[in-house]
């Protein structure tokens, strides 16, 4: 028996070691995740998001998998996305919703099930959401603002700026908005000012070529754009008319933002890791999963309450910090900035 325990004892050691040493992922029921994205024309949602959380996911917890939707900024489609996800038997909501108050019916629908929800980069307002993962949202609009003034220099009390928000249904655009005006306002007067229907571009293209002409002999010096998509819609308008160059302010670093930026089209745009926002989301899925209720850093109050939170900090990139900011991080390959140069 004592002889036989040895080689017993050795086998359990070893069999420690390799798991030590590779961390397989930890056992457990195979269960379901669902990632619910609000739309496709940002490409971090594609890019970024979706791969880095299934990724993330799947080296954490080996018999899980990954439901991903996107709703194509249909609110109505992301409650139905949702619903068809727990009937599927999603046992974790990670939920970017399109319309962040619509969204309370999303929560209302798992919680009928007992299935925690994750409100995932945007806050689902009003409802009893179990953690809340983003940045400091507020804090990109000041990181715009304090960037765009510094651009304008003398400018700023020269002339006028164009000013284009984001979606009126995310929670993310209002707190863009207000940080931007708490450093822009009283310092640079604003021609016109829109919001951006469903975040899509092709509005902001579609406004900034209406208002352009209502504007005409005014000095426009500037724009601020709440992200890369609607600063790239702002900088094709302001071409197609044939008006000069100007600082223009973004978000996302898209490659296409950087590409602009490097050819000084576009001032500036706010990187936020979202590869580390991803792997956040999925490793707190994760403990939910396993019933691990991991302490938060901070708590946001939603109105239905304040929700544990996790937020992470976005950084200014202007031409001069790329090499510093997106291409030490790994976010971007010097590669892929030169692509299509
Ligand atoms: C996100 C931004 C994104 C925008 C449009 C916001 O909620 O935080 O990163 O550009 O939505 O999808």
């Amino acid at each position: 028996r004592a002889l036989l325990a040895v080689p017993l004892l050795l086998l359990a050691l070893l069999a420690g070691c390799t798991e030590s040493l590779t961390s397989p992922p930890e056992s457990g029921p195979a269960a379901r995740v669902a990632l619910l994205l609000p739309e496709l024309k940002a490409s971090r949602y594609e890019a970024g998001d979706q791969p880095y959380f299934a990724q993330k996911l799947s080296e954490l917890c080996g018999g899980c998998t990954v439901d991903y939707r996107n709703a194509e900024q249909n609110a109505e489609t992301q409650l139905q996305q949702a619903k068809d996800a727990l009937d599927q038997g999603a046992k974790v909501l990670v939920l970017a919703p399109v319309d962040s108050v619509a969204a309370g019916d999303i929560v209302s629908a798992a919680k009928a099930r007992g299935v925690p929800v994750i409100s995932y980069d945007r806050l689902v307002l009003k409802a009893p959401v179990d953690y809340y993962i983003s940045f400091d949202n507020a804090k990109v609009g000041t990181l715009q603002a304090a960037a765009l003034l510094q651009a304008l220099g003398a400018k700023a009390s020269q002339g006028e700026i164009l000013w284009i928000n984001g979606s009126p249904t995310d929670n993310n655009a209002t707190m863009f908005k207000q940080g931007a005006h708490a450093g822009l306002d009283g310092k640079v007067r604003v021609a016109a000012e829109s919001d951006t229907a469903e975040w899509n571009p092709d509005n902001a293209k579609a406004w900034t070529a209406r208002i352009l002409p209502t504007l005409r002999g005014r000095s426009i010096v500037g724009v601020y754009a709440a992200n890369d998509g609607t600063a790239g819609a702002a900088i094709a308008a302001m071409k197609a008319a044939g008006l000069p160059q100007v600082p223009v302010t973004g978000q996302d670093a898209e490659t296409a933002a950087l590409q602009r930026i490097l050819v000084g089209e576009q001032y500036m745009t706010v990187y936020k890791a979202i590869r580390t926002e991803a792997e956040t989301a999925a490793t707190l899925a994760n403990d939910l999963l396993r019933g691990r209720h991991p302490a938060e850093t901070t708590s946001v109050d939603n109105g239905a309450g304040q929700v544990p939170s996790i937020l992470l900090d976005p950084v200014t990139v202007t031409r001069d910090t790329i090499a510093s900011t997106v291409v030490k991080d790994g976010f971007v390959t010097p590669g892929a900035l030169c692509a299509g140069a």
